[in-house]
């Protein structure tokens, strides 16, 4: 794969002895490529990744692998703080409302398998950012094609789990706990970030709909 290095100031030392044990999905959120490799370089701005995937295809690298890149803020998975310590960053190139361009899925499925054997890293361990940040981010957002990922294996597969008789929100708040989400957080954000990624177009209460579109979390209930 071939990248082109676009090294960022914004970056620092893993703390903690911290390795990356997390890969965290991104939009860039903006229109034009260009301003958003520029803003992610930009002292000022104080954010970057450790990659950026051009709607084209082209790969590009900000942060070494090594290091700590500013992308995920605020957030916990698996009740884990500091997720920049613990994670490789990576965004794509998309303004948050259009389709992923397939040169660009193409790049991500090449880049992903790398990346995660370099450090181990399990499909669990392949978020989104608005799972670690719910509320606070909504990306990679509704478009984002999770389910050709899971397809090859790359990231946990939604909808395995074992239908549920009753669908109540505790036992949901738990599922979704057990899977890596935040606990902090009210039941519609909860709703709509574990919507985002296992069942983009979902709508309404919490039905039975939502337990089947988990990714199997039956030996989490016994
Ligand atoms: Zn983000």
């Amino acid at each position: 794969m071939r990248i082109t290095s676009r090294p960022s100031p914004n970056f620092g030392p893993r703390r903690d002895g911290l390795v990356p044990s997390l890969i965290v999905l991104h939009y860039t959120a903006m229109a034009d490529p260009d301003e958003a490799l520029e803003r992610l370089c930009a002292a000022e701005h104080e954010v970057s990744a450790h990659y950026l995937i051009h709607r084209d295809g082209r790969l590009f690298q900000m942060v070494q692998e090594d290091m700590r890149a500013w992308h995920a803020g605020a957030g916990t998975w698996r009740g884990m703080d500091d997720i920049n310590s613990r994670s490789i960053g990576i965004e794509m190139d998309n303004d948050g409302a259009s389709p992923f361009s397939e040169p660009q899925m193409s790049t991500l499925e090449t880049v992903l398998p790398e990346i995660m054997h370099r450090w181990n890293i399990a499909p669990e361990g392949i978020i989104g950012h608005s799972d670690m940040a719910p509320g606070r981010k909504a990306d990679p957002g509704p478009r984002f094609d999770w389910a050709r990922l899971a397809r090859q294996g790359l990231v946990a597969r939604s909808g395995t789990s074992e239908p549920i008789e009753d669908p109540a929100i505790e036992t949901f708040r738990s599922c979704a706990a057990r899977l890596g989400y935040p606990t902090d957080i009210d039941d519609a954000t909860l709703l709509t970030a574990v919507r985002l990624r296992h069942r983009p177009w979902g709508e309404g209460p919490l039905s039975q709909e939502d337990f089947a579109a988990l990714p199997n979390v039956s030996h989490f209930l016994v």
